[in-house]
């Protein structure tokens, strides 16, 4: 990767558009529809090409189009009332300047941030949860800084060989395409921190990328100041090298520590974001002992009751684990930051009884460092509790200092348009500021049945569009036959039920199970009266053979003639694609191996679109299935033998799809509306709106 010097070609912006600019370098727009619409209605077609990202589509705009805006009063009108808004909530109405957060800001640490899809910073869930939380922060105007790593080429992109098995691509993070700017000294020079290693130092730049009133501030080791072996440290999200990895958790922590204090700030409470965001702990002991002259036993007093950690997975193999032959010699190198000694953080990283174990856990070190701990819904707080009890033997499972705080979306990244307007109208004014109020979830019921469906169906017909062009693309790109592409030029209809399934493809999400009876499963979406259409979509891990398997039987199974209409498998699942789903599905349907799904979120997104939620009782779903606002597959039982349990729960789940879920949607009466269905759409909204504040 050699450093290119680049040169912006673009058209210049002429002065009356410049809030234009502005407006591209923070990600507020992504979550505020007006001022999308504000990019969006200068060229629809050049928008949708620059994959929404408001540089890239700037930069390509012809500069008579740009000179022609210049005298479009509606346009202007528009573009004043979203700088009067920027101006208001981003800039607190300091008239265009830049607003500081205050030096004793919050400071949240994560591997991965899902902000908007032209940011590839992301792989899934985790990620998408940070992002939502910066934007929630932005909107409750709570102090809050963010650290991260700026990856040259992010997470892997998803395609399929012809054979349906998963292939990988990694493409160029353009730093040029992105909001993202130099942090800078008060001297305007670029903020370079530098962590030890055990071959010497390891420089990184930092990068600011503002997510509203919060700045990210993202590490990069491709500098020329680094050797060629440890610029590559920042290249991929969730490298598969050990060495690599350990590195650039190191860097995350320990380095992402550096560049807060070299920006000015000293944050008084620290986040981590899921154990790779752990070494951070050991940047603030070594803080508070050199830079603020407190004793050690003192710093670790302080230290534990000002971080907080919230751990993400029951499922052993993302607890990220290093072998202590690999930390020892980096801790060491690190002595004099972190001033502690080496064997004493390696114990920090064990369970007490393993003895001199070779095993150095991330979570552990993260449940060590912070008092506040929590796993991400009520039964995942429980299922965290009993695994992490070897850390405390003298205490009972139910006091193991691990509590849970239940996962939320951020509502405005996720709202269709049609619905926003449906509730701006019928919701009244003031519901997005106080969603969960008795007052404003009354008015639910109180929404007409037709809009509400109209808004729903708009929803669907735009996915079926899209995964009909996205479709097309893949099998064209796949070298399928000229017959395959003209299919899926019509593959599913707008007006049959639609299930969506999209998620990360890990055994024990089961995106198989529904191929367990594949005639019934066939029958189902073939009924002559009550069809099923379904969308599937998600990543293998690149090392998860046994994932990119389950993709292969789906594709295979899609490809059978009689359902060739009713099923597909759209590739390279991302925020956009995400965004099409969740806004258009009837049904999301999620079929975790209980208990190892923590929370999800994506069938969130969907019930505030007014989806209804079909899943096992596993992760948010536990606390949040009433029978009046979506099924449940099985009663929340654990099974020992895993073929039993597909087994049953796969019929389970062919009988709600048959018994329940098909004939309540397909219950038409009143002029072709399903009441049945519609109230418990006002059902499930009312609980999701009532339980998905700003706040995520
Ligand atoms: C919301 C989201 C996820 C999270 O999915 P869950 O499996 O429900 O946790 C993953 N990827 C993308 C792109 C998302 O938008």
């Amino acid at each position: 990767m050699k450093k290119v010097v680049l040169f912006n070609v673009g058209p210049a912006i002429p002065a009356e558009l410049g809030f234009l600019e502005t407006l591209a370098n923070n990600l507020w727009w992504c979550w505020n529809s007006d001022a999308i619409e504000l990019f969006r209605r200068i060229d629809p077609r050049l928008w949708t090409q620059t994959g929404h990202n408001p540089i890239v589509f700037l930069n390509s705009l012809p500069q008579k189009k740009l000179q022609a805006l210049t005298n479009d009063d509606g346009f202007l009108t528009h573009l004043q009332q979203i700088t009067d808004r920027f101006d208001a909530e981003v800039l607190h109405g300091r008239d265009g300047k830049e607003a500081v957060p205050p030096r004793d800001a919050v400071a949240y640490f994560s591997m991965e941030y899902g902000i908007h899809e032209s940011v590839r910073l992301y792989s899934g869930g985790l990620g998408c949860l940070a992002g939502d939380h910066l934007k929630a922060a932005s909107d409750i105007n709570t102090p809050l800084v963010a650290v991260g790593l700026l990856y040259r080429q992010g997470y892997f992109q998803q395609y399929l060989n012809k054979d349906g098995w998963q292939q990988e691509a990694y493409p160029e993070n353009q730093f040029h395409h992105l909001p993202i700017r130099k942090a800078c000294h008060a001297d305007k020079n670029q903020v370079i921190i530098s962590i030890k290693l055990p071959e010497g130092p390891l420089k990184a730049a930092i990068w600011q990328l503002d997510v509203g009133r919060v700045p990210v501030y993202l590490l990069d080791t491709n500098i020329p100041d680094n050797p060629p072996d440890l610029r590559k440290i920042t290249c991929h999200l969730y490298e598969g090298d050990r060495k690599c990895r350990l590195r650039q958790e190191l860097l995350l922590g320990v380095g992402g520590f550096k560049a807060l204090i070299a920006l000015g700030y000293e944050p008084p409470v620290c986040h981590m974001n899921e154990g790779h965001a752990a070494f951070l702990s050991l940047a603030r002991i070594g803080h508070l002992v050199n830079d603020l002259g407190i004793s050690l036993p003192a710093a670790l007093e302080i230290m534990p009751r000002t971080d907080v950690f919230t751990t993400h997975t029951p499922v052993p193999a993302g607890n990220e684990a290093f072998s202590v032959e690999l930390l020892r010699p980096h801790l060491a190198a690190l002595h004099a930051d972190i001033a502690v000694d080496p064997e004493e953080v390696i114990r920090w990283g064990q369970s007490p009884n393993s003895g001199n174990g070779h095993e150095f856990q991330m979570t552990i070190l993260g449940l060590r460092m912070a008092q506040f701990c929590n796993g991400v819904s009520r039964l995942h707080g429980v299922v965290a509790r009993k695994m992490w009890t070897h850390l405390w033997p003298d205490k009972p499972e139910d006091e193991i200092p691990i509590s849970h705080i239940t996962n939320g979306v951020h509502v405005s990244s996720w709202l269709s348009p049609d619905n926003l307007a449906l509730f701006d109208r019928y919701l009244g004014p003031g519901w997005w500021d106080n969603p969960g109020t008795d007052e404003i979830l009354d008015r639910i019921v109180l929404i007409p049945n037709e809009e509400l469906w109209r808004a729903h169906e708009l929803g669907r017909s735009r996915l079926v569009r899209a995964a009909r062009e996205l479709g097309e693309k893949q099998y064209n790109a796949r070298n399928a036959t000229k017959a395959e592409v003209a299919q899926m030029r019509t593959v599913l209809r707008h007006d049959v039920l639609t299930i969506g399934f999209a998620r990360r493809f890990a055994a024990y999400k089961r995106a198989n199970l529904l191929l367990k009876d594949p005639a019934r499963f066939e029958a189902l979406l073939t009924n002559k009266d009550r069809p099923i259409q379904i969308i599937f979509a998600g990543k293998a891990h690149p090392a998860d053979d046994v994932g990119k398997e389950l993709i292969r039987q789906l594709v295979v199974f899609a490809h059978r003639p009689a359902v060739r209409q009713r099923i597909v498998f759209l590739e390279d699942y991302d925020i956009q694609l995400a965004r099409y789903l969740v806004q258009g599905v009837d049904v999301w349907l999620n079929t975790p191996r209980r208990p190892q799904e923590a929370s999800g979120t994506s069938g969130m997104k969907a019930c505030v679109n007014g989806a209804l939620h079909l899943s096992c009782l596993d992760g948010w779903w536990d606390e949040g299935y009433s029978p009046d606002c979506g099924w449940a597959i099985g009663h929340g039982e654990d099974y020992e033998n895993a073929e039993y349990q597909d087994a049953v729960e796969s019929q389970a789940l062919y009988n709600l799809l048959e018994n329940e879920v098909a004939p309540s949607f397909y219950d038409r009466q009143e002029g072709d509306l399903s009441s049945v269905w519609l109230e418990m759409m006002k059902m499930s909204l009312r609980q999701h709106l009532a339980n998905s504040p700003l706040a995520a």
